[in-house]
């Protein structure tokens, strides 16, 4: 049993109120992203065709993304033909120069990337990605055009000891550059104890740290902090998938294991509740 965070009250927050209660923008569609991690190589590539050809039949009203490893982004972007983005896992900050084994931002835009993950929750694990990294990788995002998708999230440890919201504000706080904008970016709160392991937050849980996230967004950008999509990642499946992405300021779902095989993630897509 997960403990439970104290209540986020909007009265008692310094954001607001009316920069939080309202419609949502016609063109904040919701987005749904999958993320293949180190899986796939050519053979696995009709699995995207399969993806672009539901989208092409059934025209979901969300905006759909495959980010695969990056050998496959040139030959991804060719079988999604036009019906789904394509998007790279990782990027380094720099554009260019003697750093052995990277990929940068542009690199990823020449082979036909549109979108990046930054921060995602096994670059800070494996690789000692800090938030000030991660916020350089955002930046080299922007730079090359790319749309950026900022992972944060809490550890186990750090939920139970109520600390799950401070944890979430301070990655924010570190990760997500000046010049954000709800165009080009979104947040995944990914909590690392959900991911790859069939076990979620309770929605309620996910609707507390979606509306802090929401509020740590508005207060410090704004009506630019309004309407940036919150995606929740973890352990997202078409079982559960329509109620998660039915809580206030879900705006999506980031999904590894899920968005391997097309039947799944379009399983996921179809459960997009009609309201969001
Ligand atoms: C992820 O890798 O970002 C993720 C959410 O994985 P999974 O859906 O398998 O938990």
């Amino acid at each position: 049993m997960m403990a439970k965070n104290p209540v986020v009250s909007i009265a008692s927050s310094n954001v607001p109120v009316a920069l939080l209660k309202r419609e949502r923008e016609p063109t904040m569609r919701p987005l749904i992203a999958g993320n293949w991690k180190m899986h796939g190589t050519g053979p696995q590539l009709p699995e995207i065709a399969a993806i672009a050809a539901g989208v092409r039949s059934t025209a979901p009203t969300a905006d759909i993304l495959i980010c695969p490893p990056s050998t496959l982004i040139t030959r991804a972007v060719q079988a999604a033909a036009g019906q789904i983005a394509i998007g790279g896992q990782n990027c380094a900050s720099e554009m260019s120069g003697a750093f052995t084994g990277d990929v940068s931002a542009e690199m990823l835009k020449d082979a036909g990337a549109a979108w990046v993950i930054v921060g995602h929750s096994e670059r800070r694990q494996h690789h000692g990605e800090t938030d000030s990294m991660v916020a350089a990788k955002a930046k080299a995002a922007w730079r090359a055009g790319l749309l950026a998708i900022i992972c944060i999230g809490e550890t186990d440890a750090q939920r139970r000891a109520g600390n799950a919201l401070t944890v979430c504000t301070d990655q924010i706080a570190g990760s997500v550059p000046e010049g954000i904008t709800a165009v080009g970016n979104a947040i995944g709160y990914e909590p690392l104890w959900a991911i790859g392991t069939g076990h979620t937050p309770s929605l309620a849980e996910i609707g507390q740290m979606h509306l802090h996230i929401r509020q740590c967004l508005v207060a410090r950008w704004g009506a630019h902090g309004r309407d940036v999509r919150i995606l929740y990642g973890g352990s997202v499946n078409p079982a559960n998938a329509h109620s998660v992405l039915a809580v206030p300021e879900v705006g999506g779902a980031l999904v590894g294991g899920a968005s391997l095989k097309a039947t799944d993630f379009e399983a996921i897509i179809n459960e997009i509740p009609a309201h969001v």
